[in-house]
């Protein structure tokens, strides 16, 4: 007798769907579906974090309110990530390994949570730069998201995973009425369990409506900067940070905000002044060399290198991710959301969580 794979519906295309996608797939014994109203190969719209990340691996994980396993959830994303940017791995172009240099305006609390990075080091005096009064570096990841989402997206298609485009009103729709109920087919199988991962999304979704769920607005801007190879974030006195990002195809991501309950879905033009000020004060290294080398580096010399504005609402969630079970209903619902400002660095870890689960309702229910 040939056994069937359980159907499972995961509900979000974003870093973290498409990531326990690939992890529930991989486990063996399903078949996964990703239903999503914006996948990987949409246009940018506010309505999809993923496509707006810089993005880095730098754990947050002593950040007041996480998850309590956030730490190691972060460590484990951040072991797979290191093997996919691997010399000769397939995934290699989607990463570029460098070092992170972190400067504070304050002391940062000691041992940092950053020690079991490789090469982590505090830095010293005379490394620090001008204003800020403590620091560290580390090597880590830098991930170019939009090819990174495709990357997964591939990987998962090519594996046997289905995908469907489509808003769901209420989690019902796809309970009831499975993968059938978005693309018209008949006969279509009816999950045995949908794994909700919509981002900030899971706030109106119907069936889960959870109001903890708020967005943390960040505005950043692009530019074309090669000859960048380190990832300077500043932490200001005023508390405020300024961040650059490089990636491995020459793009600089430079930020940011982090702005509470700010639903304004594009970026503010004088919001985007201030951050081209403030890095070209504290990283004078971001305009182009033939500038530096005759004179002080201005804004309107980093205006030259622009490529894009950008502006994402980060899934905060009060409580930190939502890794949980509703088993009361017919189908269970495994929550895998709220992942604020850290859904990449976190992405394997939380994967890996919601599908024990996963395993531990369906076991439960056999
Ligand atoms: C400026 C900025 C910088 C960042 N930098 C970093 C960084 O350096 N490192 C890091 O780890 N993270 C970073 N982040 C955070 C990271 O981008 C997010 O945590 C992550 O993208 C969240 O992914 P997600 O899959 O949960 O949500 P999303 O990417 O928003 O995906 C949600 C998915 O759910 C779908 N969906 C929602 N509701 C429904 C519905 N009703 N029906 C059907 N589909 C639905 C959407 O269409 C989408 O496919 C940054 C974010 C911003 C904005």
């Amino acid at each position: 007798m040939v056994e069937t794979a359980h159907e499972i519906v995961v509900i979000g295309a974003g870093v973290v769907g498409l990531t326990a996608a690939l992890k529930i797939q991989e486990k063996g014994g399903y078949h996964v579906t990703v239903i999503a109203e914006t996948l990987p190969t949409d246009p940018k719209t506010s309505r999809y974090t993923s496509h707006w990340a810089g993005a880095q691996h730098a754990t947050a994980a002593d950040s007041p309110g996480v998850h309590p396993n956030q730490l190691e959830m972060d460590k484990e994303t951040f072991r797979i990530m290191w093997d996919l940017s691997a010399p000769g791995n397939d995934a290699e172009g989607c990463f570029m390994r460098l070092q992170m240099l972190s400067y504070s305006g304050h002391q940062r609390k000691k041992p940092s949570v950053w020690e079991f990075m490789p090469d982590f080091k505090y830095l010293t005096e005379e490394e620090l730069v001008p204003t800020m009064v403590d620091g560290s570096s580390f090597t880590t990841v830098t991930i170019d998201v939009p090819i990174y989402l495709n990357y997964l997206l591939s990987r998962f298609l090519s594996r046997g995973g289905a995908v469907v485009k489509g808003q769901v009103q209420h989690v019902k729709q796809v309970i009831e009425g499975g993968v059938g109920a978005f693309t018209g087919a008949k006969n279509c199988p009816k999950p045995v369990a949908v794994v909700v991962c919509a981002g900030l999304g899971a706030r109106f979704l119907g069936g889960v409506e959870d109001k903890d769920v708020y967005p943390i607005r960040g505005q950043t801007v692009i530019v074309r900067a090669p000859w960048v190879k380190e990832m300077p974030c500043f932490r200001l006195p005023d508390g405020s940070s300024s961040y650059v990002i490089p990636r491995r195809s020459g793009d600089v991501i430079i930020g940011g905000t982090t702005l509470v309950d700010d639903w304004y879905p594009t970026a503010r033009s004088k919001t985007k002044r201030e951050i081209m000020e403030r890095v070209i004060k504290l990283y004078p290294n971001i305009a182009p060399p033939e500038v530096r080398a005759v004179k002080e580096p201005t804004v309107a010399d980093l205006e030259a290198i622009v490529i894009e504005d950008g502006c994402g609402l980060r899934p905060g969630r009060k409580g930190g991710v939502r890794l949980e079970v509703d088993s009361s209903g017919s189908v269970p619902l495994v929550f895998n959301y709220g992942h604020g400002g850290y859904g990449y660095q976190s992405s394997w870890g939380t994967a890996s969580a919601a599908l024990s689960l996963l395993e531990g309702v369906l076991a439960g229910k056999a």
